[in-house]
């Protein structure tokens, strides 16, 4: 199965038709139908790695200040407790905690896949960002999983390489800053280049990387993902485009 990984962007964008959200759809229809969901979304960061493990997650509205209508939405898709017990028992190293009650689904899962399987019908877990590990810590992490894809589960990592708020223009919906725009185009160089030693450490560059990633969260879904790579993947790109000055949309498909 492929292992993507989705800007998300905007939470509107759960309940918006627009270019980013049309891709979306598109690669639901292109890829084959997977058994599950495997989810790593930005806005369930933890201390310890947790995986949702209940029958029936809730669907968590986690913002504020937008319209009525996008606290109606639900994602109804069933859990798996059975098999995310199963990925927290083959590497019990990796400390993978199984959560009954807390968590369920975010708007970093929702808002994307809502688009991609509208039907809620497939089973899906979210896991977890572990607070206290490093990027490289995350990578190893996510290598071990990679086994999933094999076993008919499409990883979806939900965040996004550059994503600064503080920087955010409200009124330039449709591009970037001079330096968001670099460091995006320099991330899909080394994504194309498969350098992923310079996507782990990519922080320590300081200066616009610094601007471009003040905060882990929305960059280390794409560390999931690419960490999941195979030596055969095919890889591309889509929703390559800045929005509202400092997030960038990309998204990145191995297959
Ligand atoms: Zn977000």
């Amino acid at each position: 199965m492929p292992a993507v990984f989705a800007g998300h962007g905007s939470p509107m964008n759960a309940i918006e038709s627009n270019q980013f959200t049309e891709n979306w759809k598109k690669l639901g229809e292109t890829i084959p139908r997977p058994k599950l969901i495997f989810c790593i979304s930005a806005h369930w960061e933890t201390k310890g790695t947790f995986l949702t493990s209940m029958p029936h997650p809730k669907t968590i509205h986690d913002f504020y200040g937008f319209p009525q209508e996008l606290f109606r939405v639900e994602y109804p898709a069933p859990g798996n407790p059975g098999y995310a017990e199963q990925i927290a028992l083959k590497y019990p190293e990796l400390q993978i905690g199984l959560d009954k009650e807390n968590w369920g689904f975010d708007h970093g899962s929702w808002s994307v896949v809502r688009h991609i399987y509208p039907n809620a019908d497939i089973p899906m877990l979210q896991l977890s960002l572990n607070r206290n590990l490093s990027f490289a810590e995350h990578y190893e992490l996510a290598k071990k999983l990679s086994y999933l894809r094999s076993e008919g589960v499409l990883i979806i990592g939900s965040g996004n390489i550059v994503h600064n708020l503080r920087a955010v223009d409200w009124h330039n919906p449709n591009s970037g800053y001079d330096w968001a725009e670099e460091v995006d185009s320099n991330v899909r160089q080394w994504i194309a280049e498969r350098n992923h030693d310079e996507l782990i450490n990519i922080t320590q560059r300081g200066g616009i990387y610094r601007m471009a990633i003040p905060t882990a969260e929305h960059y280390l879904p794409l560390l999931y993902v690419l960490a999941m790579q195979h030596k055969d993947d095919q890889l591309s790109f889509f929703n390559d485009e800045l929005t509202l000055g400092s997030i960038s949309m990309t998204g990145v498909i191995l297959k």
